[in-house]
């Protein structure tokens, strides 16, 4: 599922105002996709009455997950995508390949550079996951908890308690911290999980607590279904001597998918947790 925005597009050569639907994110691990992209076809725009056709010049992103390829098309100043820039850097690390995607304003350069990348594949250095550095600033909040500080509305005497789920939560990232973990092992299935980082966001007044749970809620995409009682570990692969190369690649080949899964559920999260921020969802 590619990220698509409704338009009202007025012909250029009749003056006939239709609507069409754009492409913001394109997935370009879908041959179809990155066809459209190849043959000047995205965003095409066809009048309805004198059939004039033309390629819109509208800014959006092209993300093979698989192969950590993010690309953007950003034929002007598009500071939607500044923001979206920060919010990766936020949420997925500086390093992540979402924060480092290009940008760039020609159209054959862009399609020449995204062949490019696609083909490269995972570059040395670059991070498919949340860093140990922003998973250690939630740890900072579940240790805030410790001490009391914010006060959480408490659930029922049946369920545990929202310090308690978030705490058990917390000690699962810090003990497995570059593993895709079953869902199963939330405390609390994983909806009950968002609407209790919701929740407690809504009562947390501090701007720095509010971060914390931010992250939390970005975290969520660390669990996946049908992963099993044991976890997948990412840390074989992150340089760590050539000791063992085929245990390294077997672990690699083993874990690349669950992390493809993972990535592509953190940008759902992160679309999730803006519009709840807009007030568009509880
Ligand atoms: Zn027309």
């Amino acid at each position: 599922m590619s990220k698509r925005l409704e338009a009202t597009v007025e012909c250029r050569n009749c003056g006939h105002t239709q609507h069409m639907t754009l492409f913001r994110t394109l997935w370009v691990e879908y041959s179809e996709n990155m066809s459209l992209v190849l043959n000047d076809m995205v965003n095409e725009f066809c009048c309805e009455e004198c059939k004039y056709v033309e390629r819109l010049e509208f800014p959006f992103l092209c993300t093979n997950v698989k192969r950590g390829v993010a690309i953007w098309y950003e034929p002007y100043h598009d500071e939607q995508i500044d923001e979206d820039i920060r919010q990766y850097q936020k949420h997925m690390g500086a390093n992540s390949f979402y924060a480092k995607a290009p940008r760039i304003a020609d159209w054959e350069t862009f399609k020449a550079k995204l062949l490019e990348m696609n083909e490269a594949g995972p570059q040395p250095g670059q991070e498919t996951q949340p860093s140990a550095e922003s998973k250690s600033f939630f740890r900072g909040f579940i240790d805030s908890l410790k001490h009391g500080k914010p006060r959480l509305a408490e659930k029922t005497k049946a369920s545990p308690s929202v310090g308690e789920v978030i705490e058990t939560y917390g000690a699962l990232l810090e003990n497995y911290p570059f593993s895709i973990l079953d869902s199963s092992m939330l405390p609390v299935p994983k909806p009950q999980m968002k609407a209790i980082l919701k929740t407690a966001y809504r009562e947390t007044r501090g701007e720095q607590m509010r971060r914390h749970l931010e992250a939390g809620f970005m975290f969520l995409s660390m669990f996946q279904d049908g992963v099993g009682p044991m976890p997948i570990d990412g840390k074989l692969f992150k340089g760590c001597g050539k000791s063992n190369i085929h245990a390294e690649l077997a672990a690699f080949k083993k874990w690349m998918p669950w992390q493809e899964r993972s990535s592509v559920e953190m940008e759902c999260l992160l679309d999730e947790w803006n519009r709840f921020k807009k007030g568009g969802d509880s």
